[in-house]
């Protein structure tokens, strides 16, 4: 008897509680940033989009949203990419919190988040604090390092 593969629960993007852990439903919440509907205002929202970004395997917007003088950006877009798309499905994820923001210099600000996630069915949790920069009118992420 041939075995069937058991189908992975993907998320799919829809009307429920957006993956950031705002409490809002997803439409309401990150979903017009990460449909590049609208800009995000402040980089805790960048921050919180690109989370969901991740739970939801929207790789295109990980990278629209990462800043190409930044040492987070890739110069190889196609690996890139699906780095991004395995990691986001060999993870589950439970919600951004943010911890603390800051302004920097003109055109730069701070976010220390704490990530809620697993990867592997192991806890794969982590405190980042991200740079983000102000580039034509749009934060983007520059960099980040893991407290
Ligand atoms: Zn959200």
């Amino acid at each position: 008897m041939a075995k069937i593969k058991k189908k992975r629960k993907r998320r799919i993007p829809g009307t429920g509680p957006c993956p950031c852990g705002s409490g809002e439903a997803y439409p309401s919440c990150c979903k017009p940033f990460v449909d590049g509907e609208e800009l995000p205002q402040s980089p805790a929202q960048l921050m919180r989009s690109r989370y969901t970004a991740y739970a939801f395997a929207k790789a295109d917007y990980i990278i629209e949203t990462t800043d190409p003088e930044g040492s987070a950006w890739e110069q190889d877009i196609d690996v890139w990419r699906r780095r991004i798309l395995k990691f986001s499905r060999n993870s589950e994820y439970a919600g951004v919190v943010i911890l603390d923001e800051e302004d920097g210099v003109e055109g730069e600000a701070f976010v220390k988040f704490r990530a809620v996630m697993t990867a592997m069915k192991k806890d794969a949790s982590f405190t980042e604090r991200s740079r983000f920069t102000r580039v034509d009118g749009r934060w983007l992420y520059h960099s980040g390092e893991i407290q």
